[in-house]
Protein backbone atom coordinates (compact mmCIF):
# COMPACT_ATOMS: atom_id res chain seq x y z
CA UNK A 1 0.00 0.00 0.00
CA UNK A 2 1.38 3.51 -0.99
CA UNK A 3 1.73 5.88 2.02
CA UNK A 4 0.09 8.70 0.38
CA UNK A 5 -3.34 9.02 2.36
CA UNK A 6 -6.48 9.41 0.25
CA UNK A 7 -9.09 11.43 1.91
CA UNK A 8 -12.65 10.96 0.53
CA UNK A 9 -15.27 14.09 1.43
CA UNK A 10 -19.45 12.78 0.69
CA UNK A 11 -22.46 11.01 1.36
CA UNK A 12 -23.01 7.65 2.78
CA UNK A 13 -26.24 5.89 1.96
CA UNK A 14 -27.79 2.80 2.04
CA UNK A 15 -29.07 1.71 -1.51
CA UNK A 16 -32.29 -0.09 -1.88
CA UNK A 17 -31.82 -1.97 -4.77
CA UNK A 18 -35.44 -3.73 -7.57
CA UNK A 19 -33.90 -5.46 -10.38
CA UNK A 20 -37.01 -5.61 -12.80
CA UNK A 21 -37.27 -6.52 -16.72
CA UNK A 22 -37.57 -3.03 -17.33
CA UNK A 23 -38.32 0.16 -15.55
CA UNK A 24 -41.53 1.67 -14.84
CA UNK A 25 -43.05 4.60 -16.58
CA UNK A 26 -44.80 7.15 -14.57
CA UNK A 27 -47.74 6.49 -12.97
CA UNK A 28 -46.97 2.34 -13.88
CA UNK A 29 -46.36 -0.69 -11.04
CA UNK A 30 -43.91 -3.38 -12.65
CA UNK A 31 -44.47 -6.97 -10.94
CA UNK A 32 -41.50 -9.44 -10.70
CA UNK A 33 -38.71 -7.89 -9.31
CA UNK A 34 -36.19 -8.89 -6.66
CA UNK A 35 -34.93 -6.84 -3.96
CA UNK A 36 -31.61 -6.29 -1.85
CA UNK A 37 -30.02 -3.91 0.33
CA UNK A 38 -26.33 -2.49 0.51
CA UNK A 39 -24.70 0.40 1.52
CA UNK A 40 -23.78 3.22 -1.05
CA UNK A 41 -23.81 7.24 -1.70
CA UNK A 42 -20.97 8.22 -4.12
CA UNK A 43 -18.57 9.40 -1.33
CA UNK A 44 -18.91 5.68 0.30
CA UNK A 45 -18.81 3.34 -3.25
CA UNK A 46 -15.47 5.78 -3.98
CA UNK A 47 -13.99 5.43 -0.17
CA UNK A 48 -14.85 1.72 -0.40
CA UNK A 49 -13.24 1.46 -4.12
CA UNK A 50 -10.38 3.27 -3.16
CA UNK A 51 -9.83 1.12 -0.34
CA UNK A 52 -10.29 -2.37 -2.26
CA UNK A 53 -8.17 -1.26 -4.99
CA UNK A 54 -4.94 -0.86 -2.63
CA UNK A 55 -5.20 2.89 -1.36
CA UNK A 56 -4.42 4.33 2.43
CA UNK A 57 -8.37 6.02 2.68
CA UNK A 58 -10.15 8.11 5.32
CA UNK A 59 -14.00 8.81 4.77
CA UNK A 60 -15.03 12.13 5.98
CA UNK A 61 -19.36 11.61 6.18
CA UNK A 62 -22.40 11.99 8.20
CA UNK A 63 -25.01 9.54 8.87
CA UNK A 64 -27.87 9.68 11.34
CA UNK A 65 -28.15 8.36 14.51
CA UNK A 66 -30.18 5.20 13.25
CA UNK A 67 -29.09 1.37 12.07
CA UNK A 68 -28.49 2.25 8.65
CA UNK A 69 -25.63 4.66 9.89
CA UNK A 70 -24.17 2.45 12.35
CA UNK A 71 -23.78 -0.46 10.01
CA UNK A 72 -22.46 1.53 7.31
CA UNK A 73 -19.62 2.68 9.41
CA UNK A 74 -19.23 -0.75 10.69
CA UNK A 75 -18.70 -1.81 7.22
CA UNK A 76 -16.55 1.14 6.04
CA UNK A 77 -14.26 0.02 9.81
CA UNK A 78 -14.12 -3.71 8.27
CA UNK A 79 -12.85 -2.31 4.79
CA UNK A 80 -9.87 -0.80 6.60
CA UNK A 81 -10.89 2.92 6.52
CA UNK A 82 -10.65 5.69 8.53
CA UNK A 83 -13.95 5.98 9.69
CA UNK A 84 -13.03 8.67 13.00
CA UNK A 85 -14.15 11.48 10.77
CA UNK A 86 -17.97 10.19 10.17
CA UNK A 87 -19.88 12.67 11.77
CA UNK A 88 -23.35 11.65 13.53
CA UNK A 89 -26.70 14.03 12.85
CA UNK A 90 -29.39 13.45 15.48
CA UNK A 91 -31.91 15.50 13.64
CA UNK A 92 -31.56 13.63 10.17
CA UNK A 93 -32.21 10.18 9.18
CA UNK A 94 -29.05 8.40 7.32
CA UNK A 95 -29.11 9.15 3.23
CA UNK A 96 -31.29 6.61 1.57
CA UNK A 97 -31.28 6.13 -2.25
CA UNK A 98 -34.58 3.88 -3.74
CA UNK A 99 -32.55 2.27 -7.14
CA UNK A 100 -34.53 0.68 -9.80
CA UNK A 101 -32.48 -1.74 -12.22
CA UNK A 102 -33.25 -3.38 -15.73
CA UNK A 103 -32.18 -5.93 -17.94
CA UNK A 104 -30.08 -4.24 -19.68
CA UNK A 105 -28.60 -2.86 -16.44
CA UNK A 106 -29.92 0.57 -16.84
CA UNK A 107 -30.83 2.15 -13.48
CA UNK A 108 -33.15 4.56 -12.09
CA UNK A 109 -32.54 6.20 -8.96
CA UNK A 110 -33.83 8.61 -6.43
CA UNK A 111 -32.35 10.11 -3.51
CA UNK A 112 -32.93 10.86 0.11
CA UNK A 113 -30.29 13.00 1.36
CA UNK A 114 -30.89 13.05 5.29
CA UNK A 115 -27.70 13.50 7.11
CA UNK A 116 -25.51 14.06 4.00
CA UNK A 117 -27.35 17.22 3.62
CA UNK A 118 -25.90 18.76 6.92
CA UNK A 119 -22.15 18.19 6.29
CA UNK A 120 -20.90 21.36 6.75
CA UNK A 121 -17.75 23.78 6.30
CA UNK A 122 -17.76 23.36 10.66
CA UNK A 123 -17.42 19.59 10.02
CA UNK A 124 -14.52 20.25 7.25
CA UNK A 125 -12.81 22.58 10.07
CA UNK A 126 -13.46 19.65 12.82
CA UNK A 127 -12.01 17.31 10.22
CA UNK A 128 -9.13 19.81 9.28
CA UNK A 129 -6.08 18.16 10.63
CA UNK A 130 -6.62 15.25 9.09
CA UNK A 131 -7.49 16.94 5.33
CA UNK A 132 -3.95 18.53 6.18
CA UNK A 133 -2.55 14.94 6.42
CA UNK A 134 -3.71 13.44 3.04
CA UNK A 135 -2.58 13.77 -0.05
CA UNK A 136 -5.38 13.37 -2.43
CA UNK A 137 -9.02 14.60 -1.82
CA UNK A 138 -11.78 12.83 -3.91
CA UNK A 139 -15.01 14.67 -3.71
CA UNK A 140 -18.50 14.14 -5.41
CA UNK A 141 -21.78 16.50 -5.24
CA UNK A 142 -24.27 14.59 -2.58
CA UNK A 143 -23.23 17.12 0.21
CA UNK A 144 -23.71 20.84 0.35
CA UNK A 145 -22.01 22.67 -2.27
CA UNK A 146 -20.18 25.59 0.07
CA UNK A 147 -18.83 22.33 1.72
CA UNK A 148 -17.37 20.80 -1.24
CA UNK A 149 -15.87 24.36 -1.72
CA UNK A 150 -14.59 24.71 1.15
CA UNK A 151 -12.97 21.65 1.65
CA UNK A 152 -11.76 22.39 -2.37
CA UNK A 153 -9.81 25.81 -0.66
CA UNK A 154 -8.51 24.20 2.08
CA UNK A 155 -6.93 21.48 0.15
CA UNK A 156 -5.25 24.26 -2.29
CA UNK A 157 -4.37 26.08 0.73
CA UNK A 158 -2.59 22.73 1.40
CA UNK A 159 -1.21 21.90 -1.72
CA UNK A 160 -3.18 19.18 -1.66
CA UNK A 161 -4.49 17.72 -5.04
CA UNK A 162 -8.28 17.98 -5.64
CA UNK A 163 -9.97 15.07 -7.70
CA UNK A 164 -13.96 15.80 -8.58
CA UNK A 165 -16.39 13.47 -9.34
CA UNK A 166 -19.19 16.10 -10.67
CA UNK A 167 -21.99 13.74 -9.82
CA UNK A 168 -25.01 14.12 -9.26
CA UNK A 169 -24.80 16.76 -12.49
CA UNK A 170 -25.08 20.69 -12.03
CA UNK A 171 -23.12 24.10 -12.84
CA UNK A 172 -20.67 24.58 -10.83
CA UNK A 173 -18.28 27.54 -9.80
CA UNK A 174 -15.30 28.98 -11.81
CA UNK A 175 -13.84 29.16 -8.49
CA UNK A 176 -14.22 25.39 -7.48
CA UNK A 177 -13.25 24.13 -11.28
CA UNK A 178 -10.14 26.42 -10.47
CA UNK A 179 -9.39 23.98 -7.43
CA UNK A 180 -9.70 21.18 -9.60
CA UNK A 181 -6.62 18.87 -10.44
CA UNK A 182 -9.14 16.11 -12.22
CA UNK A 183 -12.59 16.17 -12.84
CA UNK A 184 -14.27 13.09 -14.03
CA UNK A 185 -17.55 13.57 -15.56
CA UNK A 186 -19.35 10.91 -17.51
CA UNK A 187 -21.49 12.37 -20.78
CA UNK A 188 -24.12 14.09 -18.99
CA UNK A 189 -22.40 16.06 -16.36
CA UNK A 190 -19.61 17.21 -19.39
CA UNK A 191 -22.65 18.20 -21.04
CA UNK A 192 -23.94 20.35 -18.19
CA UNK A 193 -20.35 21.82 -17.11
CA UNK A 194 -19.87 22.58 -20.93
CA UNK A 195 -23.00 23.31 -22.80
CA UNK A 196 -22.29 20.64 -25.18
CA UNK A 197 -23.82 17.49 -26.42
CA UNK A 198 -21.55 14.81 -25.79
CA UNK A 199 -21.94 11.55 -26.84
CA UNK A 200 -18.90 10.29 -28.45
CA UNK A 201 -15.00 11.09 -28.21
CA UNK A 202 -15.13 14.01 -30.85
CA UNK A 203 -17.97 15.92 -28.52
CA UNK A 204 -16.32 14.76 -25.60
CA UNK A 205 -13.01 16.33 -26.96
CA UNK A 206 -14.86 19.44 -27.48
CA UNK A 207 -16.38 19.53 -23.87
CA UNK A 208 -12.98 18.72 -22.32
CA UNK A 209 -11.54 21.74 -23.73
CA UNK A 210 -14.26 23.81 -22.42
CA UNK A 211 -14.41 22.77 -18.97
CA UNK A 212 -10.52 22.74 -18.76
CA UNK A 213 -10.87 26.21 -20.14
CA UNK A 214 -13.02 27.47 -17.24
CA UNK A 215 -10.15 26.01 -14.80
CA UNK A 216 -10.27 22.21 -14.15
CA UNK A 217 -6.54 21.56 -14.91
CA UNK A 218 -7.23 17.45 -16.35
CA UNK A 219 -10.55 16.76 -17.39
CA UNK A 220 -11.03 12.97 -17.82
CA UNK A 221 -14.70 12.62 -19.20
CA UNK A 222 -16.12 8.85 -19.12
CA UNK A 223 -18.28 7.77 -21.91
CA UNK A 224 -19.68 4.48 -20.24
CA UNK A 225 -19.41 1.38 -22.62
CA UNK A 226 -17.35 3.63 -25.30
CA UNK A 227 -14.41 4.51 -22.78
CA UNK A 228 -12.74 7.69 -21.46
CA UNK A 229 -11.04 10.69 -22.77
CA UNK A 230 -8.73 12.72 -21.05
CA UNK A 231 -7.83 16.21 -21.93
CA UNK A 232 -4.19 16.79 -19.66
CA UNK A 233 -1.58 20.03 -20.97
CA UNK A 234 -3.66 20.70 -24.19
CA UNK A 235 -3.41 16.80 -25.34
CA UNK A 236 -6.10 14.22 -25.53
CA UNK A 237 -5.66 10.73 -25.21
CA UNK A 238 -8.35 7.99 -25.61
CA UNK A 239 -8.61 5.02 -23.25
CA UNK A 240 -11.27 2.42 -24.67
CA UNK A 241 -13.37 0.11 -22.06
CA UNK A 242 -13.11 -2.99 -22.16
CA UNK A 243 -15.49 -5.70 -23.79
CA UNK A 244 -17.85 -7.32 -20.91
CA UNK A 245 -21.32 -8.20 -20.69
CA UNK A 246 -22.70 -5.05 -18.41
CA UNK A 247 -25.53 -6.29 -15.91
CA UNK A 248 -25.96 -3.17 -14.01
CA UNK A 249 -23.73 0.02 -14.21
CA UNK A 250 -24.24 1.19 -11.01
CA UNK A 251 -21.34 2.97 -9.16
CA UNK A 252 -19.42 2.52 -12.40
CA UNK A 253 -18.41 6.18 -12.28
CA UNK A 254 -17.68 5.67 -8.44
CA UNK A 255 -15.05 2.48 -9.02
CA UNK A 256 -13.85 4.37 -12.11
CA UNK A 257 -13.05 7.96 -9.74
CA UNK A 258 -11.96 5.73 -6.13
CA UNK A 259 -9.36 3.69 -8.33
CA UNK A 260 -8.06 6.39 -10.41
CA UNK A 261 -6.97 8.22 -7.07
CA UNK A 262 -5.00 4.94 -5.96
CA UNK A 263 -2.99 4.98 -9.19
CA UNK A 264 -2.20 8.67 -8.28
CA UNK A 265 -1.18 7.47 -4.60
CA UNK A 266 0.88 5.30 -6.29
CA UNK A 267 2.63 7.58 -8.82
CA UNK A 268 1.34 5.92 -12.04
CA UNK A 269 0.60 8.77 -14.40
CA UNK A 270 -2.88 10.15 -15.74
CA UNK A 271 -2.97 7.50 -18.76
CA UNK A 272 -1.70 4.92 -16.53
CA UNK A 273 -3.95 5.53 -13.48
CA UNK A 274 -7.59 5.56 -16.19
CA UNK A 275 -6.12 2.46 -17.33
CA UNK A 276 -6.67 1.00 -14.06
CA UNK A 277 -9.61 2.37 -13.17
CA UNK A 278 -11.16 1.23 -16.77
CA UNK A 279 -9.95 -2.30 -15.40
CA UNK A 280 -11.49 -2.25 -12.48
CA UNK A 281 -15.05 -0.71 -13.78
CA UNK A 282 -14.99 -3.90 -16.05
CA UNK A 283 -15.31 -6.42 -13.45
CA UNK A 284 -17.94 -3.93 -11.56
CA UNK A 285 -20.23 -3.50 -14.35
CA UNK A 286 -20.80 -7.26 -14.54
CA UNK A 287 -22.08 -7.62 -11.16
CA UNK A 288 -24.85 -6.40 -9.52
CA UNK A 289 -24.98 -3.47 -7.02
CA UNK A 290 -22.90 -0.40 -5.64
CA UNK A 291 -20.25 -1.54 -3.21
CA UNK A 292 -21.05 -5.48 -3.72
CA UNK A 293 -19.98 -4.86 -7.12
CA UNK A 294 -16.79 -2.73 -6.64
CA UNK A 295 -13.04 -5.35 -6.73
CA UNK A 296 -9.94 -5.79 -4.83
CA UNK A 297 -6.60 -5.19 -6.25
CA UNK A 298 -5.73 -8.84 -6.34
CA UNK A 299 -8.48 -9.15 -8.72
CA UNK A 300 -7.56 -7.09 -11.71
P1 LIG B 1 -21.13 6.80 -14.63
O1 LIG B 1 -21.45 5.59 -13.83
O2 LIG B 1 -20.62 7.93 -13.78
O3 LIG B 1 -22.21 7.22 -15.60
P2 LIG B 1 -19.75 5.68 -16.92
O4 LIG B 1 -21.02 4.98 -17.27
O5 LIG B 1 -19.19 6.64 -17.90
O6 LIG B 1 -19.85 6.41 -15.49
O7 LIG B 1 -18.68 4.53 -16.61
C1 LIG B 1 -17.41 4.77 -16.05
C2 LIG B 1 -16.42 3.80 -16.66
O8 LIG B 1 -16.89 2.46 -16.44
C3 LIG B 1 -16.27 3.93 -18.17
O9 LIG B 1 -15.27 4.87 -18.51
C4 LIG B 1 -15.85 2.51 -18.56
O10 LIG B 1 -14.48 2.30 -18.35
C5 LIG B 1 -16.60 1.64 -17.56
N1 LIG B 1 -17.88 1.16 -18.12
C6 LIG B 1 -19.12 1.68 -17.96
N2 LIG B 1 -20.07 0.98 -18.63
C7 LIG B 1 -19.40 -0.04 -19.23
C8 LIG B 1 -19.79 -1.14 -20.07
N3 LIG B 1 -21.08 -1.32 -20.43
N4 LIG B 1 -18.82 -1.97 -20.50
C9 LIG B 1 -17.52 -1.81 -20.13
N5 LIG B 1 -17.09 -0.81 -19.35
C10 LIG B 1 -18.00 0.07 -18.90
Amino acid sequence: MSDKKIIVIGSCNTDMVIKADRLPVPGETVIGGTFFMNPGGKGANQAVAAARLGGKVSFISKTGNDVFGKQSVELYNSEGINTNYIFSDDDRPSGIALITVDSHGENCIVVASGANASLSPADIESARKEIESGDIVLMQLEIPIETVEYAAELANKNNIKVILNPAPARALSDKLLKSTYIITPNESEAEILSGIKVKDPESAKKAAKVINGKGANIVVITLGAKGSLILENGEYHFVDACKVNAIDTTAAGDTFSGTLCVGLSEGKSIIESVKMATNACALAVTRMGAQSSIPYRKEL
